[in-house]
């Protein structure tokens, strides 16, 4: 294998191979952009390491011989005396990634050879500052020394010489601070700094290859569902220099607006810097549009570049430059980051200008965007007192307790406090902190700030360079203007979309895409603003492309109807248990009671006009499409009083030698149906089966609620669903009874009904015998929350909070299957139960109700195993109607 590439080797579509920024600096490269030269050692040889512990045999080999090209194309040697070649090792992995380490600028500097680059460049001073850079920045990622002694002595250094700017020291300044930063390198790592450059080289190369097993780096990875055994790619890169005084400078860029998608000029750009010195926030930056008046010629052709790069890539894309004394460099891009509502705007905008196709872009947006941006919104007109605007670096309304640490963020979101992380800037230690958080606030740091890069990444609320914050991060406070101070523990409220930041707690209105599905706001009118028009157009892209029909879980009829305007296609779990609950318990509870065939007629009886009135309005709400009831499923304790209370209370009323006949008669009947496992007893289609009347009764309620909305020439399309079935002799007792009820009404009302009878498919008995079941089922529906309980033998209320922690961290799962269905497990079940079902009938009608209606990932599995529809939460609908499209694609 070959475990070096050459920066003229490589493409875009290597990612795998060269990681995001190799196989990007390839493209550039062969685009025939500037892009200073150098090669790309592989994810593979990352791979060998991290196995093996020790790098492969040939990689040495390698590196020398792409080094010794590199050496000859560019006229200089590593670290040469007189004349050093300098080139940066930098990490970067398929996906990019903080907590990794990222990069060391200017190695195959030494004692001797930045005398040389001194002398090469006519500039002492720029010398030893990229010295002291290489020392500061090989101490602390590649040595392990903490960062922060190195920022003090420069701090001190400043301070000495009472001057604010690292620019102001000058290279007898920086000289001294060489020689402190080599001390500190002794003393905490116990070695010299490392004067041979090969050396410097290949120590790096292996703390690229060492950080991506790095704690942060795990967490990062768990947490965007990274997978762990990719490995990361290492680049180097020779050295451009953007420290060689006010005619050099380096920058970062978007090719578009990635909060709105807009196109212009977006950008920081900062003057004699380098590297990182952008998004330290270690110097005021000036927006991008200016670099036109300090460099036209660099400007110009940067702009060009990037139009070059839009229309390759045919996405935004952000980059990294730098200018040497008047001359462009190109040091990276990538496919940018974006908020969820710039996903959809750009996605838009691309195919208006006919860079891509529908189909495309529906690949640039997904679901979790779309939730995203069905967050409710601060309200507007609520009375708020403004402390403070930052830059508006990733959208959503957050509200919280302040908290100043990671540490305590993590600490008081575990015991379920909402917090708002202050900072004065983030860094990768923070990561946990910002997981925890509702949202980040910080007072310093621009755009593309860590704070906020990494914000956007996670969908999280960020509110970065509020800089009339005053964060004073160890007494946990921060002063606001006018002198309050914010203490920890304090309410606040940060809005990511306007930059906007308040005290206490704001109240919350729905997000205008709500308002839009809701049909409250429409596109095309005044008040829709871009984004709606964005998300409608998408929407009818999905509709287009989709094969899956998408139906909501609802129980009532207003349900029914905020369903209906979200786009359901019909209701795929009506839950007849909420029906029975609130006054009508006492009849439930009668008819549990029953002694006599007499009372039970008698509670039965007055039943039935209730769940009738239900159903009506349901059918009405739903008038034409399809409307799934399920029958009475859970266990009938959940009916009747809690045992311990009610035991108090027959205790008490004996001692006091009170009357309560009816308080014992309900005792015993709920130690008569008392279960050790509920959820496995006496419950679905078993109560149908043991209750007499009960099921007919329900059934009589929907056929006569259908023949009532035909009379009213309605069109009601119901399906009667049989819960938790496992074998086809249950169903067959239940349908022959209420086939003969359905019989009865049609003769009574003498309307023709065309109910539909099916079935759940949520025990794997029933899975494994779906082919016997679909003889006496017209259509299936998995309940997949029951049956990942049953598959798994978890009792989701039960393991949850127990034991999923420690099976995520240990990775037996990379996320809950009750969230993103078990494609290996219970995803094989519903495969099999599919394809045996329709074996049988092959009209058969397939369904899903459960959460996983409503999650991307179940439902692209669903459209993959041939379903007909996918029933989730009427607030998911607009989510699963976009992924069904996605998954057509
Ligand atoms: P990250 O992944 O954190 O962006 P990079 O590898 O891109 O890390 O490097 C960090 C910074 O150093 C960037 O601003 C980049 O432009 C700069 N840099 C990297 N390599 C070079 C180089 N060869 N010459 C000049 N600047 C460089
Ligand atoms: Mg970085
Ligand atoms: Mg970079």
């Amino acid at each position: 294998v070959k475990f070096v590439y050459d920066f003229t080797e490589g493409n875009k579509d290597l990612k795998d191979l060269l990681g995001g920024k190799g196989a990007n600096l390839a493209e550039m490269t062969n685009l025939g952009l500037p892009v200073p030269p150098g090669f790309t050692i592989t994810t593979e040889a990352c791979k060998v390491y991290l196995e093996s512990g020790e790098e492969p045999a040939a990689l040495r080999d390698e590196v020398s011989a792409h080094l010794a090209a590199l050496e000859e194309k560019m006229g200089k040697r590593l670290g040469q005396a007189d004349d050093p070649l300098l080139v940066s090792v930098r990490s970067g992995a398929k996906f990019s990634m903080p907590g990794m380490m990222d990069t060391v600028l200017n190695i195959g500097l030494s004692d001797k050879s930045v005398q040389g680059l001194a002398k090469q460049a006519g500039d002492d001073r720029f010398a030893w500052d990229s010295y002291r850079r290489l020392i500061q920045m090989f101490g602390k990622t590649v040595l392990g020394v903490d960062g922060e002694l190195f920022e003090d002595a420069l701090e001190a250094a400043k301070a000495a010489k009472k001057v604010t700017v690292d620019t102001e020291l000058e290279a007898a300044d920086l000289k001294k601070l060489v020689t402190k930063f080599k001390k500190i390198v002794k003393t905490e790592a116990g070695r010299d700094f490392p004067q041979d450059p090969r050396e410097q080289m290949d120590l790096a190369i292996k703390a690229v290859f060492d950080s991506w097993n790095g704690d942060r780096a795990k967490l990062y990875r768990r947490q965007e569902r990274i997978p762990h055994d990719l490995g990361t790619a290492v680049n180097v890169c020779s050295m451009v220099f953007g420290n060689l005084g006010p005619d050099s400078g380096t920058g970062v860029a978007f090719t578009r607006d990635p909060a709105s998608g807009h196109q212009g000029v977006y950008g920081d750009y900062l003057q004699n810097a380098q590297g990182e010195d952008v998004v330290a926030g270690i110097r005021n930056t000036v927006p991008l549009a200016e670099l036109e008046q300090i460099d036209k010629k660099s400007y110009d052709q940067l702009m060009q570049i990037m139009e070059t790069l839009e229309n390759h890539y045919k996405d935004l894309c952000d980059i990294e430059f730098t200018i040497e004394r008047g001359r462009l460099w190109m040091l990276q891009t990538r496919v940018g980051k974006r908020t969820a509502g710039a996903a959809f705007r750009i996605a838009t905008q691309l195919v208006d200008q006919g860079l891509i196709d529908e189909a495309e872009a529906l690949t640039r947006v997904n679901g979790a965007q779309l939730a995203q941006l069905m967050f409710p919104r601060f309200d507007e007109s609520a009375k708020v007192e403004q402390v403070g605007r930052g830059i508006a670096a990733s959208p959503g309304a957050a509200v919280g307790k302040a908290v100043f640490d990671s540490y305590t963020a993590v600490k008081w979101s575990r015991s379920g406090e909402k917090v708002i992380l202050i900072r004065r800037e983030t860094n990768p230690d923070d990561l946990d902190g910002m997981i925890a958080a509702e949202g980040i606030l910080t007072s310093r740091g621009g755009k593309t700030s860590h704070a906020a890069v990494v914000a956007r990444g996670m969908g999280k609320t960020c509110v970065c360079g509020a800089e009339e914050l005053e964060v004073d991060t160890k007494r946990r406070r921060m002063t606001v203007p006018g002198g309050h101070v914010v203490e920890e523990g304090d309410l606040i409220s940060i809005d990511g979309s306007t930059g906007k930041v308040y005290l206490g707690e704001v109240p919350v209105v729905p997000s205008p895409v709500v308002e839009y599905f809701e049909g409250r706001m429409h596109p095309g009118a005044d008040d829709a603003d871009e984004l709606v028009e964005a998300v409608h157009r998408m929407m009818a892209f999905a509709d287009r492309k989709r094969r899956l029909r998408v139906r909501a879980n609802a129980d009532n009829a207003e349900d029914a109807l905020r369903a209906r305007r979200f786009g359901a296609q019909g209701i795929g779990l009506c839950r007849t248990e909420h029906m029975f609950l609130g006054d009508r318990r006492e009849l439930v509870e009668r008819l549990i009671l029953a002694d006599t065939e007499a009372e039970r007629e008698e509670s039965l009886k007055a039943l039935l006009p209730l769940q009738k009135k239900d159903f009506v309005e349901l059918f009405e709400a739903m008038d034409g499409l399809p409307v799934t009831i399920r029958l009475l499923d859970p266990p009938l304790h959940e009916f009747l009083p809690d045992i311990t209370e009610l035991s108090v209370r027959v205790a008490l009323a004996e001692s006091r030698q009170e009357p309560h006949e009816n308080d014992l008669r309900l005792l015993q009947a709920v130690h008569r149906l008392h279960e050790q496992n509920p959820m496995l007893g006496l419950r679905g289609v078993r109560l149908g089966l043991v209750i007499p009347g009960l099921f007919t009764m329900q059934v009589r309620a929907i056929a006569e609620a259908a023949a009532a909305r035909r009379a009213a020439k309605g069109d009601p399309r119901a399906e009667i669903m049989i819960p938790l079935v496992g074998t086809v002799q249950e169903l067959e007792i239940v349908r022959e009874e209420a086939d003969k009820v359905i019989a009865e009404v049609q003769e009574a009302t003498g309307t023709e009904l065309k109910l539909a009878i099916g079935t759940m498919i949520e025990l794997p008995r029933a899975a494994l015998t779906a082919g016997q079941i679909a003889e006496a089922a017209q259509f299936f529906s998995f309940g997949t929350n029951d049956l990942t309980q049953t598959v798994w033998g978890f009792s989701r209320d039960d393991v949850e909070a127990s034991f999923f922690t420690a099976y995520l961290e240990k990775g037996i799962f990379g996320v809950s299957p009750f969230e993103t269905i078990d494609k290996d497990g219970v995803g094989s079940l519903v495969k099999l139960a599919a394809e045996a079902g329709r074996e049988t009938r092959p009209d058969l009608k397939l369904g899903v109700c459960g959460e996983h209606g409503g999650d991307p990932e179940s439902v692209h599995f669903f459209h993959e195993v041939g379903l007909d529809y996918v029933s989730c939460s009427p607030f998911r609908i607009p989510v699963a109607r976009l992924e069904a499209g996605r998954a057509a694609v």
